[in-house]
């Protein structure tokens, strides 16, 4: 990956505040650098000094400042365990030391060397050195007056004429001699006697002095090395005649001008010197602080550095660990920023990003899959719901799985919950089903497909179930299961065997029926042709003999139009008429009834369709059940009611007589609705076929059960319409109270 030439400058031009911070180090930088050489410089640094010295307090306090809010930011991160805060301690950490490791080494180093090398200027020696060519210097210049002295007072000496004009003239050629730049003869009181100048424009005599003038007049004669007006180093003398008279002689001598350069610079470097080992302290202390800003200043640089730095190295590292830490979480959605940098890190992030990509997508996609099963599998329950066979899967531990509402409803296990229960636990629970539970556990040990009639006896009758089997198309090389289908075929071979009956009641009754008029008329014409001619016993014989077949030919013609009655195809009439008020009609025939009759009708405006006839005559073969069942009993009574109930699918009507006459005997309980069973004498047993009959015509069921003091029969019809019940009546009673 090659960067971008200009990356790094937009990177910075993104970041005003590292601008500012760049310019600040830079600024910093070169004013220490100015301080470093007004330290140097003693005449500079008395001005420069302190002012660049603020400006560097100024910027170092900044710098500090900085510092002190990243540090602080870094410390409260570190104790809220903020995501990548104790990276960022340890590169601070570990910048701080390589910087102030280095830097304390030199400082140290560097402040010793200062410190001597700045004492090894004063030294002793070097001091005593510079005194002494002083000295030298003075000293050689000091003899050289005294001897210029002399001279002067020689000179002086020779001068006779004292005459102006004649002294000018000699003092004159003296100077020439001499060498002087200027001889001037006063008197005591200082009043010019003659003069020579070498200097023509200068016309007055150099004066000397108030005080010089006054100790010659006392005797001391006097030299002494001045600068003259052009800035020339000169020698005055000033002597008395050495022959007594009255008289001054002034000789001013040029010095030559290497000497006096000299002696100017000896002195000039002499006072520098003088004027550092006055300042040394001062020196040294400049020199110790800017070493120590210099110091700071590094540490500070060094430290922003880090902090700057370990930002860098940090943020994404702690991008990554909250990522992570997401992840776990299963937030798959969020992407990482990418670092500025194109590096490892950089690197990191990006395959870290596309990672999670991948997770989010590999999740949408099991999730997909998830609601495809979901779909399906609600797909297929609602099919197995619908289904009218019961459906029961169970796996290799003969846990039950899958249970359709049907297997439910089959079994007689409303309460059974979706929870894994095992079969063994499932016959415990209810022992009727044992049966069934036994061959289902040997045919799916058998492991085949396979097709079995079952039945269970239990407190509500005998159920007889079809069973089918086949084990689950095994995955791989597990087997998942076993699937068990069943039909309840109670109601079927019920409904065959209530067909076949009617058949053989059919013909019986045709059979039956064309032999018993010619009969009944054989009979009757031998009645009525024989008994007038027979005696008293023979005419009685054939009287009673005639009467019995007649009679019961009578009673065989009834019976076989019961048959008749039960084997009839309907001719059914289809009219909507009110059930309560067509059980209240029926009821009212019974009002003379020796037993009391409790009416209890409370679905009013509810119509059913169908043959009102054949309905009442359900009716009136079970109150004559009923009555039957109470004869001979007292407080006998019969309960009637009616009620609207929603039924499966459809809203229904539930007509119930209940009596208290004891009951249906056990042994016919189940085959109570088959036509000829019957308990008695001369009952024909096809009342109750007939009920069935007719109840399931109109598409109803009907059910005996012993309630607590006697039968109880239960028919359910298809309500047509039904009106919302207006108020619940009272009950009536009928008959006896
Ligand atoms: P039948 O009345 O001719 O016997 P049914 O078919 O009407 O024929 O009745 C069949 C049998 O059902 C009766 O013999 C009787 O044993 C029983 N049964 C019917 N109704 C009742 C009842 N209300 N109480 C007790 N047993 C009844």
């Amino acid at each position: 990956m090659a960067a971008h030439p200009l990356k790094p400058l937009r990177r910075w031009l993104a970041h005003p505040g590292a601008i500012g911070v760049g310019l600040l180090l830079i600024a910093l930088m070169v004013a220490l650098h100015l301080m470093s050489n007004a330290v140097q410089n003693s005449e500079f640094l008395s001005r420069a000094f302190v002012p660049l010295l603020t400006v560097v307090l100024f910027g170092l306090f900044a710098l500090a400042l900085m510092v002190g809010v990243n540090v602080i930011r870094l410390v409260l991160n570190y104790r809220h365990q903020t995501v990548g805060s104790r990276l960022t301690a340890r590169v601070v950490l570990l910048f701080a030391l390589i910087a102030l490791l280095p830097l304390g080494v030199v400082y140290y180093y560097s402040l010793g060397f200062l410190l001597r090398g700045i004492d090894s200027w004063f030294d002793v020696e070097i001091d005593s050195a510079m005194e002494d060519a002083l000295k030298l210097n003075r000293a050689s210049l000091d003899l050289n007056q005294r001897v210029l002295m002399k001279y002067s007072a020689q000179l002086l000496a020779g001068v006779e004429d004292r005459s102006a004009t004649a002294l000018t003239l000699a003092l004159d050629d003296l100077r020439r001699q001499a060498g002087a730049l200027e001889l001037t003869v006063f008197e005591p009181n200082g009043q010019v006697i003659g003069t020579a100048i070498d200097d023509p424009t200068q016309l007055v005599p150099n004066h000397p002095e108030r005080k010089v003038m006054q100790g010659l007049r006392l005797g001391a004669d006097y030299v002494g090395l001045e600068t003259s007006e052009d800035g020339e180093l000169i020698v005055r003398v000033l002597v008395n005649d050495p022959r007594s008279r009255p008289l001054l002689l002034q000789a001013i001598f040029p010095t030559s001008t290497r000497i006096s350069e000299l002696a100017a610079k000896l002195e000039d470097a002499y006072n520098r010197y003088r004027e550092l080992s006055f300042l040394r302290r001062s020196l040294k202390f400049s020199f110790s602080l800017t070493l120590s800003l210099v110091l700071v200043f590094g540490l500070m640089a060094a430290l922003l550095a880090a902090f700057a730095t370990a930002r860098r190295l940090a943020a994404p590292v702690a991008d990554i660990a909250r990522g992570t830490r997401e992840v776990a979480a299963g937030n798959y959605e969020q992407q990482l920023p990418l670092p500025a940098y194109d590096d490892e890190l950089a690197f990191l992030v990006a395959s870290f990003n596309a990672m999670t990509r991948r997770i989010a997508q590999a999740r949408d996609h099991a999730a997909s899959s998830q609601r495809v099963v979901e779909e399906q599998r609600s797909y297929l329950e609602t099919v197995l719901g619908r289904l009218s066979s019961g459906v029961i899967a169970f796996d290799d531990a003969l846990n039950l799985g899958t249970l359709n509402h049907a297997s439910r409803q089959i079994l007689r296990l409303p309460d059974i919950g979706d929870a894994q229960l095992s079969l063994e636990a499932l016959e415990a629970a209810h022992p009727r089903l044992t049966h069934w539970g036994e061959t289902v556990r040997r045919r799916i040990k058998a492991g085949q497909e396979w097709r079995e009639e079952v039945t269970l006896i239990g407190n509500e009758g005998r159920q007889v179930l079809m069973c089918r089997g086949s084990p689950l198309p095994s995955t791989g090389a597990q087997s998942v299961g076993h699937v068990v289908v069943f039909d309840d075929i109670t109601k079927l071979i019920r409904a065959q065997r209530d067909a076949a009956w009617g058949e053989v009641a059919r013909r019986l009754a045709h059979e039956i029926k064309n032999p018993l008029t010619p009969i009944q008329l054989s009979a009757e014409r031998l009645r009525h042709k024989l008994l007038p001619k027979l005696q008293d016993m023979d005419a009685r014989l054939v009287d009673r003999a005639t009467h019995t077949i007649v009679q019961q030919v009578e009673a065989m013609k009834a019976m076989v139009n019961d048959f008749a009655d039960y084997a009839r195809t309907p001719q059914m009439q289809d009219e909507p008429f009110t059930l309560d008020t067509l059980v209240g009609e029926v009821i009212e025939l019974y009002r003379a009834s020796a037993h009391q009759i409790r009416l209890n009708l409370n679905a009013p405006g509810a119509l059913v369709r169908g043959d009102s006839k054949r309905l009442r005559q359900v009716v009136h073969n079970l109150i004559k059940n009923a009555s039957e069942a109470l004869e001979g009993r007292r407080n006998g009574c019969i309960q009637v009611s009616t009620r609207l109930i929603q039924g499966d699918d459809a809203p229904a009507i539930e007509l119930s007589l209940e009596d208290n006459g004891g009951g249906i005997p056990n042994e016919l309980i189940d085959r109570l609705f088959e036509p000829y069973v019957t308990s008695k004498d001369k009952g024909t047993g096809l009342g109750l076929s007939i009920v069935k009959k007719i109840i399931e015509e109109h598409g109803g069921i009907i059910v005996a059960d012993n309630a607590e003091h006697g039968a109880r029969f239960t028919a359910r019809l298809p309500v047509w319409r039904a009106d919302p019940p207006v108020s619940e009546p009272p009950p009536r009673q009928i008959g006896a109270s």
